[in-house]
């Protein structure tokens, strides 16, 4: 359904900006076909710029959990505006914010503020490997945690001991230092501490990961991985810059009750606005600056605009904590229509769910990890993908990604996007 203006501005747009985007995936490269460019959104609706309307299912990739153009926070953005839009000083706003995340976030004693996922696991490393004095990390595969050099290094099977550059213009020395295991697997994380002795700073990881589309990790598995890390003097890093905020109040953290020593958040912390933080034991961020050697600075970081939109939505969910289970209900009740439309159409595609995030795979296959995540067929994905659209249905345009339902998904329109699950499948057998 990508009509005349939308195509316009990306022909455009492709002059002056590299590939006509300012974040790739937004690209539809993967799925094939133009972006959208997008006008306004409100509640559960995005309308691009001939005026068409889909229903959203990424929420600006997390952050809208409460839909779009939400009054409270538009309120807060609109009163902080008036004082001028940046001080490079301390704010009332931003203790107050520090103060709530620390009583949401069972993991975090003190926390910093920056301006993106990526500043925040950027940073959640360099300080774990200050505090350790160690070098290494491991990462697990299919695991996204932003676009810092250390972290895009490649999933591929022979890369379980060393690290190889994803990206051009990751330098070997730094991808030597990135060790590399499957999601899911433990086994493979004691062989790499078995052959690296002492020298692991951190495992970093998203706890259920949605950047390989929604994986759910198998009991014991973060369990063992805090066991792990214990006996081993390595810190635990939990990116939950998708699962903080979403899953539970207190993040994947508090819903599988395994404390990491850092975690990293972004995306709904800000509203909506660009905001990261990372935080955790005092012991260990009293490592960073001033109060510590490790340095970490931002010339934006809280500034009192995205302190505003961030605090008005922690203490939304904060103090309304039956939005979860309004979200795992009406986010359940789309997948077992997705579920029912496979059945009705004899396929076996896999789908993944927790909360009120959701993936369908086409693969027959238990998606487990990047391996099996992989085996799904993108092909088919990119096609579904844009007969969707064409049913209004706005999906992540990428198989390895998770989608994300907000309270504004009612009843009807659930049932309006299985129906739509429904009319595309079947069009597509
Ligand atoms: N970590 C995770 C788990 C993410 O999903 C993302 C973004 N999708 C990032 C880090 C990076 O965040 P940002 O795009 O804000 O830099």
């Amino acid at each position: 359904m990508v009509t005349g203006n939308s195509k316009e501005l990306f022909e455009s747009a492709k002059q002056f900006i590299p590939g006509g985007v300012n974040s790739p995936v937004r690209a539809f490269k993967a799925v094939g076909g133009d972006p959208l460019f997008i006008n306004a959104a409100e509640g559960a609706y995005l309308y691009d710029v001939d005026d068409n309307r889909y229903i959203e299912l990424i929420n600006s990739w997390g952050p809208m959990i409460l839909g779009h153009a939400n009054e409270l926070i538009e309120k807060a953005v609109i009163e902080a505006v008036k004082n001028s839009l940046s001080f490079g000083a301390p704010t009332a706003k931003e203790g107050e914010i520090a103060e709530l995340i620390v009583n949401m976030v069972p993991s975090v004693e003190k926390v910093r503020m920056v301006n993106s996922g990526t500043e925040a696991t950027m940073s959640a490393i360099r300080v774990a490997r200050g505090y350790t004095g160690k070098d290494k990390i491991i990462k697990i595969e299919g695991c996204y945690h932003g676009h810092g050099d250390s972290f895009l290094i490649a999933a591929g099977s022979g890369a379980v001991t060393m690290g190889t550059p994803d990206s051009p213009g990751v330098t070997k020395g730094t991808a030597k230092d990135t060790l590399l295991a499957p999601f899911n697997r433990l086994e493979s994380i004691k062989e790499l501490i078995e052959s690296n002795p002492s020298e692991i700073a951190a495992i970093i990881l998203e706890p259920v990961p949605g950047n390989m589309g929604c994986v759910l990790p198998e009991p014991g598995y973060l369990s063992g991985l805090r066991q792990i890390c214990d006996e081993e003097n390595i810190v635990l890093i939990f990116d939950e810059v998708m699962t903080g905020f979403r899953l539970a109040k207190g993040g994947a953290q508090e819903l599988f009750n395994v404390i990491p020593d850092i975690t990293t958040l972004g995306k709904i912390i800000g509203g909506g606005m660009p905001v990261g933080a990372y935080g955790g034991k005092s012991e260990i961020m009293d490592y960073v600056s001033p109060q510590g050697p490790v340095y970490q600075a931002g010339t934006l970081s809280g500034n009192p605009v995205a302190m505003a939109a961030g605090y008005t939505m922690l203490e939304y969910l904060n103090e309304n904590p039956g939005i979860y289970t309004q979200l795992e209900e009406i986010t359940s009740f789309i997948v077992q229509g997705i579920q029912q439309n496979l059945k009705k159409l004899n396929l076996s595609y896999t789908i993944n769910h927790l909360g009120s995030m959701f993936s369908l795979f086409f693969t027959e296959k238990e998606v487990i990890d990047f391996d099996t995540a992989k085996t799904s067929d993108t092909k088919k994905f990119g096609e579904y993908f844009r007969r969707m659209l064409n049913q209004g249905v706005y999906l992540a345009p990428s198989q390895f990604e998770t989608l994300f339902i907000s309270t504004a998904i009612t009843k009807e329109l659930a049932e309006a996007i299985i129906q739509a699950n429904y009319e595309v499948l079947n069009s597509m057998h």
